[in-house]
């Protein structure tokens, strides 16, 4: 009976083995060879399925070094700037995120595999919607999503250990820092998208912002309704 069901489990997801594979080299080249250390992060990134994320026709190329379309014009950052965000806010052993930007819904996943309860806004209603349908056949039940304009945050939720900004704002949006919770953890693009946009950590120690930059980032641009 093992055996049989062996050879049937493999022989009928051939593909998911094709994915499992890249999503392992994907993690050993892109993100433990470039510096990436916290396990949480890592485990994580080993089993979100990324293919199920990405535009049809894209699910080839979903292990690669790159942001992919995921309609609307928007994309999905590279894996390695996920990797990398995650890693920033610290979220092993955290409760409640936020997220500003669902679009496909992949930061969240990685988020929600770790945190207890992960809350994200995006504003285009048909990748909210599509996010929303994706969460539920995944199986992700601890991701609360909404459509619509994440400058103001989720108040009824708030305060925040961890947030995270998908979309580059000029400024950083102030009830965003209002509802990062004390020694809470935020990391977000910020810039013009003619100029050059910086990733930034803000971490609130005793009611105030300290704001230090990771690294320049190219993101889709933070939108107001
Ligand atoms: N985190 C996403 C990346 C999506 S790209 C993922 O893992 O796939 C950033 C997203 O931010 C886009 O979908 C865009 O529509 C959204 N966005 C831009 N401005 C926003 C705003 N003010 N509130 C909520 N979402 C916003």
């Amino acid at each position: 009976m093992i055996i049989l069901s062996l050879l049937l489990t493999s022989g009928s997801f051939p593909q998911a083995d094709m994915y499992n594979t890249a999503r392992m080299n994907m993690v050993r080249t892109q993100i433990i060879d470039r510096g990436i250390k916290d396990r949480s992060t890592i485990e994580s990134l080993k089993k979100v399925p990324r293919h199920l994320f990405v535009s049809p026709g894209y699910e080839g190329e979903a292990y690669n070094d790159y942001p992919l379309p995921i309609g609307y014009g928007q994309t999905i950052s590279q894996p390695y700037i996920v990797a990398y965000m995650t890693e920033a806010v610290k979220p092993y052993g955290k409760k409640k995120a936020l997220e500003i930007g669902t679009g496909s819904g992949y930061q969240s996943a990685v988020l929600a595999d770790i945190v207890d309860t992960v809350y994200t806004i995006e504003i285009i209603e048909g990748l909210a919607a599509e996010a929303k349908a994706r969460f539920k056949n995944l199986g992700y039940i601890n991701i609360i999503s909404k459509s619509g304009d994440g400058y103001n945050g989720w108040i009824e939720h708030a305060p925040f250990e961890i947030i995270v900004v998908t979309a580059a704002a000029e400024v950083i949006p102030k009830p965003l820092i209002d509802q990062l919770a004390e020694n809470g953890r935020m990391v977000l693009p910020v810039g013009s998208q003619a100029g050059n946009q910086e990733l930034k950590l803000v971490i609130k120690k005793n009611g105030k912002a300290e704001i230090k930059d990771l690294l320049p980032v190219r993101f889709v641009p933070f939108k107001r309704k």
